[in-house]
């Protein structure tokens, strides 16, 4: 499966982007978001905790954590409920669900794409996918397309924060 290390980056360079080309203003969006990013961006992985085994994935990984998440996103938003913590911290908990739903539906995109077989309707159907990339790969290759990944992401995230947010206004 890719690394944890992926997962983070995939997800707060996805949050990043969103919110300079949705957002624009830095004050509307507390920099919180890109740390519930990170976490969303790996939650799908905590069933490992639990069933203690890298090759199983049930719940966590289908459609249906997305599809929770956005449907309380939409609950929360129709009905204006925030937390009063999160609310001091000028964020909202509707779109604190929303970034788990897109966070989660991208560690899954992720999964597939690289190595795993996910089951997307878990425990409706045990219906399996996967493009499992890298063992298409000569084997040779194949261990060095997770440390290429993550160096790419890692090495586009430092010279965004240097050359687009001004590292000095980030923390
Ligand atoms: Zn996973």
């Amino acid at each position: 499966m890719p690394y944890t290390t992926t997962h983070v980056l995939v997800a707060i360079i996805a949050i990043e982007l969103f919110r300079e080309y949705f957002f624009k203003n830095n004050k509307k969006f507390p920099r919180y978001y890109i740390l519930i990013a990170a976490i969303a961006g790996v939650f799908p992985d905590i069933e490992y905790l639990i069933r203690m085994s890298y090759h199983e994935r049930f719940f966590l990984h289908s459609l249906f954590v997305p599809l929770i998440f956005a449907l309380l996103g939409l609950f929360a938003l129709r009905l204006k409920i925030n937390s009063k913590y999160l609310g001091k911290k000028h964020m909202n908990l509707s779109f604190v669900l929303f970034i788990f739903a897109a966070g989660s539906l991208i560690h899954l995109g992720l999964d597939a794409i690289f190595v795993e077989t996910l089951m997307p309707f878990y425990p409706i159907s045990e219906y399996a996918i996967g493009f499992e990339l890298v063992s298409k790969i000569k084997s040779n290759y194949q261990e060095l397309v997770l440390p290429i990944v993550d160096a790419l992401l890692l090495f586009f995230w430092i010279m965004w924060m240097q050359f687009k947010l001004k590292i000095d206004d980030y923390f």
